[in-house]
């Protein structure tokens, strides 16, 4: 890795402070933010206000972080669009773009690959590789904005890898994403997705900000959980469930539960009642996710009329809940699908030459 300033991903007070350390007047700090984050240019030479001694001073010290788009697949059907991207040294992730009523959304990657080990997931088989750098999370955004031309008002961190295992990275990300002088991005309008780790989460509601929590819990208690998730022996459901009640005591906000639904495994009436019991009182959503099938993953979608009498259960007991619209099924939209094809495609090739 290089071992120049990863220029991009420093918040305002560190530009300001690094600028300063250069003996550089401090509006320049201003200067260089807006044409990292607002402008989107990728070298110093683009930056025409400023001195090309400073510019001199830049280039040799910093870099400036870029992606490159490998792949763009579209969905037909309701114009999602999935894009790997390659990082500087070779790795990708994967993003998405959807298109909603109320604007577009971006989903995107927090790690390369994952080690939470989520049983119906393509992006944990490899493991972790690492975790993204603030600029490269940004750069999925700036990257599909500059590609589609289409003006981004959303963002959940949900794509591959596990936001709350990169904390310190994730919270960088949301401060410049959000910053009035770069993309000026709400905090309501971010949603950051956890599979519980349950630390964090208090950690996340001491930050106090705005930026929406959802939490993938998959299951009303640690034995149906621990068949889909393997974070069940790290945190138990009760200790993930106090780590909630704290989170909306704290801020007041409410908490989306994803949950996916599996034949036979977490979606019958006595689960759905169980869960009812087991959120009862609490500040909460449930998004129900007809789940994508998954290659080499022995679980099965739920039929449409199981996934609404569960829905049916949740409300009957004052559970806000809704059924996730099934975006992009033929360009792998699930989590870390297209990254796999390609990294399996990639290892093949290299096999036969
Ligand atoms: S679902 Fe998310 S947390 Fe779980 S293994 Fe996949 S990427 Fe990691």
């Amino acid at each position: 890795m290089s071992r120049l300033i990863d220029i991009k991903s420093l918040d305002l007070d560190e530009l300001n402070e690094f600028i300063l350390s250069m003996n550089e007047k401090k509006f320049r700090s201003s200067q260089i933010y807006t044409w990292l984050h607002q402008k989107g240019v990728h070298s110093f030479l683009e930056m025409t206000n400023l001195s090309k001694e400073l510019i001199n001073k830049l280039s040799e010290t910093c870099s400036i972080v870029k992606v490159e788009q490998l792949d763009c697949l579209s969905s037909k059907e309701d114009g999602t669009k999935k894009f790997l991207f390659e990082l500087e040294d070779d790795q990708v992730v994967e993003s998405v773009l959807m298109s909603y009523k109320y604007g577009n959304s971006v989903c995107i990657s927090s790690q390369v690959g994952c080690k939470m080990g989520c049983k119906f997931c393509a992006s944990t088989i490899g493991g972790l590789v690492r975790n993204l750098k603030p600029s490269e999370m940004l750069e999925q955004i700036y990257a599909i904005e500059k590609f589609s031309g289409e003006k981004i008002s959303n963002i959940v961190v949900m794509g591959t890898g596990e936001p709350f295992d990169n904390y310190d990275n994730l919270m960088k990300f949301i401060k410049i994403i959000n910053s009035k002088e770069g993309r000026n991005i709400g905090q309501r309008n971010i949603t950051v997705s956890t599979c519980g780790i349950v630390p964090r989460i208090y950690d996340f509601a001491d930050a106090n900000t705005d930026v929406n929590l959802a939490i993938s819990l998959h299951a009303a208690g640690d034995d149906v959980r621990e068949k889909l998730m393997s974070i069940v022996h790290q945190f138990t459901y009760e200790e993930l469930m106090a780590s909630c009640k704290y989170y909306t005591k704290t801020t007041n906000r409410r908490i989306t539960f994803e949950y996916s639904l599996v034949k036979g495994i977490n979606d019958s009436k006595d689960d759905a009642y169980l869960l009812t019991r087991k959120l009862k009182g609490l500040l909460c959503h449930v998004n129900l996710i007809p789940m994508n099938n998954v290659e080499g993953r022995p679980f099965e979608k739920s039929d449409e009329e199981t996934i609404k009498n569960f829905k049916r259960i949740l409300e009957s007991k004052k559970i806000t809940t809704t059924i996730r619209r099934a975006l992009g099924q033929e360009v792998d939209a699930a989590c870390g699908q297209l990254r796999r094809s390609y990294t399996n495609k990639s290892n093949n090739e290299s096999k036969r030459t």
